[in-house]
Formats: structure tokens, sequence, C-alpha cells
């Protein structure tokens, strides 16, 4: 991977055989991926993979933000995410970051089951509707849902394919509530 690149929490970075995990980076099974999003560098003399935030000055959620947000939990009427990022800031966010998306905006069309749309550790873009006294998301928008998806088999990455998403690993196929730009988005435009 090149350095100096805008990386998601969850993408893979290095490899334990070539560099050390560092801030902002864990290692799982001799992979060392992001746990932030930031930029990506590497420390030469301790030979350390290293994500920096993208700025240390912070930034407050506002309606009407478009962010990027981590799915953590999936469950029967809403998809609890995390916000990770400001579009167009370049800085962290400071306080709440705990974001609640209804069932009901998921999607212009009816959703049932926020599971059919949406998986854990998914990364969508997603509109802020609310910020006090919780933060509220929205997918409706076609700009708007996943912009990254792991195999939920075998995590690795899922490629846009017709109408599903496909994981060149092992083959499976899964639904999601794709943005129109799935796979085609450019980190470094964040
Ligand atoms: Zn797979």
């Amino acid at each position: 991977m090149t350095e100096d690149k805008i990386v998601l929490p969850g993408e893979q970075v290095s490899t334990s055989e070539e560099l050390l995990p560092g801030d902002g980076t864990f290692e799982e099974d001799g992979i060392i991926r992001a746990a932030i999003v930031g930029k990506y560098v590497v420390d030469e003399k301790h030979r350390k993979a290293v994500v920096e935030p993208l700025t240390s000055v912070p930034v407050l959620l506002k309606k009407g933000d478009i962010v990027l947000a981590q799915v953590g939990s999936v469950r029967s009427n809403m998809v609890i995410a995390d916000v990770i990022h400001v579009i167009g800031k370049k800085r962290a966010i400071s306080g709440d970051t705990n974001g609640t998306l209804r069932v009901s905006e998921i999607s212009n069309g009816y959703v049932k089951d926020p599971s059919t749309e949406y998986s854990a550790s998914d990364i969508i873009r997603a509109k802020v509707t609310q910020v006090k006294p919780s933060i509220q998301l929205a997918t409706k928008d076609k700009d708007l849902g996943v912009i990254k998806a792991l195999c939920r088999k075998c995590r690795h990455p899922l490629y846009s394919k017709g109408d599903m998403l496909e994981c060149n690993n092992c083959g499976n196929k899964e639904r999601r509530r794709t943005a129109i730009d799935y796979g085609t988005y450019d980190l470094n435009k964040l």
C-alpha cells in the first residue's frame, strides 16, 4: 500500500511481516489494519505502520452534514453506527459520535428488516438529520448508503456486481443498500 493515503477503519495498511502495528492501527491474523480514519504513514525509524488523525482540531457535527459512519449493530428497527468522519472536513469529530439510523430512514422504499440492508462493520455515507438530544442519520438519497463492506463469511472486501455485492475470495454474494458510487469513491477527497 502506498503511503500518505487516506484510509478507513478496518482497511489493510500493511502486514506484520513488513512492519509493526503503531498508533492508529491494530493487528489481526498478521494483517495490520487502520483503527481510525486518517493518513497512512510509515515510521521508518521504528518500522511501524501508523495512521495519523486527519488533524488535531476537532469539528462538531451539525444537522445536514454528510458523514461516514461505521455500522456497529443492526437491530430489528434501527441501525447503530459510529460517525467517523464529516465529508469535507479534514478534522476529527469531537463529542458524541453514536448515531442512530431508524429503519424508516434507510431507503425511500419500504424496508422491513435493517439486516437486509446493512451489516456490522459496513462503512456508510449518511446525512445527519438531528444532532440533539441524539444523533439521527438517514440514507435515503442515492448517493447515501454503504460505500465499503466486508464479506460476512471471510471478511474480504465485497465488490459490486449487478444488484449484488460479491466476494472475490470465497464467492459469497450479499445484498446491501449501497451508495451509487460503491467501490469507486475516492478516499483522498474526504
Ligand atoms: Zn468471502
